[in-house]
C-alpha cells in the first residue's frame, strides 16, 4: 500500500547509511594510482574491463598493491562484476570533472563578438568567461543577455564562433530540462516559478526562475526561451525564412527581454509571449507551468 509521500519521507532517502561522507569521498580518489585506475576504465573501449587489461593499462607491475588501490575504489566509484571492473555514477563523475577541467584550469579569455544587437540600446554584443561562466552582453550599455556555467573543457580546440554556438546549445538544453522538472546538476526535482523582480542577470522584470529543491541550482530565463522548440512558433518563424535551429537563442528578443511578456492573468497564472516577425505576430499563452496553453497569429 502507498502512504502519501511526505517532506520527511523524502529527506530520508538523502539518509544514506553506505554513503560516504564528502571528505572520505574525496581522500580516496586523492591518489595517482587510483585516478589512473578511473582514467583507464574511462578510456577502454569495452566495459566491464578485466582487472589484467586494467592493471596493463595503468602500468603497475606490482599486482598485490595494483589491487589494493582497485578495492578502495571498489564499492563507492568502482563496481567488480564477474567479467571486471565498471564505473559506478559516482566515478564516471570524477573523471568527467578532470576532463570538464574544473580541477586543473582556470582559463581566462578575452571578450569576443557574437551575433545580434542589444535589445536596450541596438549596440553590439560580446561573449566574456570569467569564473568559468559565459555571458552575453551588450558592449554599450551592458544589458545582459543571458550568463551560464561553461566548463573550460568547453574551450578546448573550438574557435570563438564555436564557443558561442557550444553556449547556445547548451543554455537552450539545459533550460529546457529545468523546466521539465530535472535539475541540469543533480537531477533533483526542479520547481518554476513566474517572478516579478528585475534582480537577475538578465535584467527582466517578468521572468521564469527555475530552483532545484534538492541542491538549490537556479536558472533564470524570459519565458520565451521555453518556446524555442514548439513546433507552432517554429513553423511560424520556418514560414517567414528563420531557422530557430540556427539563429543563437540571444538574438531572439523575445528570448532575452521580457518587453515581449506580458501577464494576462495571476489566477490562474496566465503569460502571453508575443513574437513580431515580418509584418505578422504569433502570440503564445502559457500557464504557470509554462505550458503552452493558446497560440495565434495576429497580421499588422
Ligand atoms: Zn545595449
Ligand atoms: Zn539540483
Amino acid at each position: 500500500m502507498s502512504k502519501p509521500e511526505t517532506a520527511g519521507e523524502r529527506e530520508s532517502v538523502l539518509e544514506c547509511t553506505d554513503c560516504l561522507d564528502p571528505a572520505e569521498a574525496f581522500a580516496l580518489i586523492a591518489n595517482d594510482v587510483r585516478l589512473s585506475i578511473l582514467e583507464a576504465l574511462w578510456a577502454a573501449d569495452e566495459s566491464p574491463v578485466s582487472f589484467s587489461t586494467l592493471r596493463r593499462e595503468v602500468g603497475m607491475r606490482d599486482s598485490a598493491q595494483f589491487n589494493y588501490h582497485l578495492q578502495k575504489l571498489t564499492g563507492h566509484f568502482v563496481t567488480q562484476q564477474a567479467e571486471g571492473y565498471a564505473f559506478k555514477h559516482a566515478g564516471e563523475k570524477v573523471v568527467r570533472s578532470v576532463i570538464a577541467g574544473s580541477f586543473n584550469e582556470h582559463p581566462s579569455i578575452e571578450p569576443f563578438p557574437v551575433a545580434g544587437q542589444c535589445v536596450a540600446c541596438g549596440s553590439s554584443l560580446a561573449a566574456s568567461y570569467e569564473d568559468e561562466r559565459l555571458a552575453i552582453m551588450c558592449v554599450d550599455c551592458g544589458h545582459g543577455h543571458g550568463e551560464y556555467a561553461f566548463p573550460p573543457g568547453g574551450l578546448t580546440d573550438r574557435t570563438r564562433g564555436e564557443i558561442a554556438d557550444a553556449f547556445d546549445q547548451r543554455v537552450r538544453h539545459l533550460h529546457c530540462l529545468a523546466a521539465d522538472g530535472v535539475c541540469p546538476e543533480c537531477s533533483g526535482r526542479m520547481e518554476t516559478h513566474i517572478v516579478e523582480d528585475d534582480d537577475c542577470c538578465l535584467g527582466v522584470s517578468l521572468r521564469v526562475d527555475h530552483e532545484c529543491r534538492q541542491c538549490a541550482h537556479t536558472l533564470c530565463s524570459a519565458a520565451g526561451l521555453r518556446l524555442l522548440d514548439h513546433s507552432e512558433v517554429v513553423s511560424f518563424h520556418r514560414e517567414r525564412g528563420v531557422s530557430l535551429d540556427e539563429r543563437p537563442y540571444w538574438t531572439l528578443p523575445w528570448c532575452v527581454s521580457d518587453e515581449f511578456t506580458r501577464l494576462v492573468s495571476r489566477d490562474p497564472l496566465e503569460l502571453e509571449v508575443r513574437m513580431p516577425l515580418a509584418g505578422d505576430e504569433l502570440r503564445v499563452t502559457m500557464n504557470g507551468d509554462l505550458d503552452v496553453l493558446e497560440t495565434h497569429t495576429v497580421d499588422d
